[in-house]
């Protein structure tokens, strides 16, 4: 699992502060934007965050690459609708190989020749000339797979961090939570003040959920 952000709004922060302003002053936007970068307005944020008025968290997006995961992490994710996906097409890229969980490899007599095995079935029908929109059909939830997908900070902060980074999510979508966490608390420090990176579990994911 590797994730990178590829682009984000400029200190996310900052104008989310300054957008909080904007609605209970009588100030210009300049004017805001003139005093702004000066005086308190983390605070300022923290409280617009506390009282509810998050909307204002909406004008944050960050925008990840997730590279390194199975169908069955972009299945659960692209459940968020308050997000953009672009997910890598079965139709028209071939599946290298499967992300295994180390129970499953644990239990395999031969890890190497599972992974050849799971994907024996999906190749062989494409060799023989099925079309890989038709082929796909036979690859095994754990196909690899990579998504790029657009978060605003308010679903980050209210809806997706809050069910995925829960001891509830499933492991490989809370790992992938953590570190889209890690990302963004450095960009936006005040924004996910409250939320931590689980170090632990990610330790652990990396040490048991690993390609054969
Ligand atoms: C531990 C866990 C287990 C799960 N198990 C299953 C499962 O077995 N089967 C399954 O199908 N899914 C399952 N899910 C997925 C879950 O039901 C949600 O689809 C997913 O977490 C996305 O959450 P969301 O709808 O809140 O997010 P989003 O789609 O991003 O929506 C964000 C928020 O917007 C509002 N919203 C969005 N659309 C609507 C709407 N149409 N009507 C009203 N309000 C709306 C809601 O307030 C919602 O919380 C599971 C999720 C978790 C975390």
């Amino acid at each position: 699992m590797e994730i990178r952000i590829l682009a984000h709004t400029e200190n996310p922060d900052l104008l989310c502060a300054k957008i909080g302003r904007y609605s209970n002053v009588t100030e210009t936007w300049d004017e805001i934007d003139r005093k702004m970068p000066s005086g308190g307005w983390e605070k300022f944020l923290q409280k617009v965050i506390k009282m509810g008025h998050t909307s204002v968290l909406e004008h944050a997006v960050f925008t990840f690459e997730i590279t390194g995961v199975s169908r069955v992490f972009t299945h659960q994710f692209v459940r968020h609708r308050i997000a953009s996906y672009l997910q890598k097409s079965f139709r028209r890229t071939k599946i290298k190989q499967l992300i295994l969980p180390r129970t499953v490899l644990d239990a395999a007599e031969d890890p190497q020749a599972l992974q050849k095995a799971a994907e024996t079935l999906y190749r062989e029908y494409f060799r023989r000339g099925v079309p890989m929109e038709d082929a796909r059909y036979l690859a095994p939830m754990g196909s690899e797979t990579a998504i790029i997908a657009t978060f605003n900070a308010r679903t980050l902060l209210e809806s997706f961090f809050p069910l995925r980074l829960h001891r509830t999510a499933q492991f490989e979508i809370r790992a992938v939570a953590n570190e889209m966490l890690r990302i963004v608390k450095e960009i936006a420090p005040v924004i996910f003040q409250n939320l931590e990176v689980d170090e632990k579990l990610l330790h652990e994911f990396k040490r048991t959920f690993t390609k054969p």
